[in-house]
């Protein structure tokens, strides 16, 4: 589990963790997308509650296929 301590949601995985924050690292101003941001991004909240990509299975394409080829 990867609780982020700026809005308490849990995730699935680091890379979900990842693409739920949002900004300039180099300006400090990262920031947690709301819920709707990551519902908007193609995020999914399981019943455990933790968030994560929606998969290939789905049938929607999940950025994360980039790193498999
Ligand atoms: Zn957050």
């Amino acid at each position: 589990m990867n609780i982020c301590s700026g809005c308490g949601n849990n995730f699935h995985s680091v890379s979900a963790f990842d693409s739920h924050r949002t900004g300039s690292y180099h300006k400090k101003a990262r920031t947690c997308l709301t819920e709707v941001e990551m519902l908007q991004k193609g995020m999914i909240q399981q019943k455990n509650g933790s968030w994560s990509h929606v998969g290939p299975k789905d049938g929607i394409v999940a950025w994360e296929k980039e790193v498999e080829s």
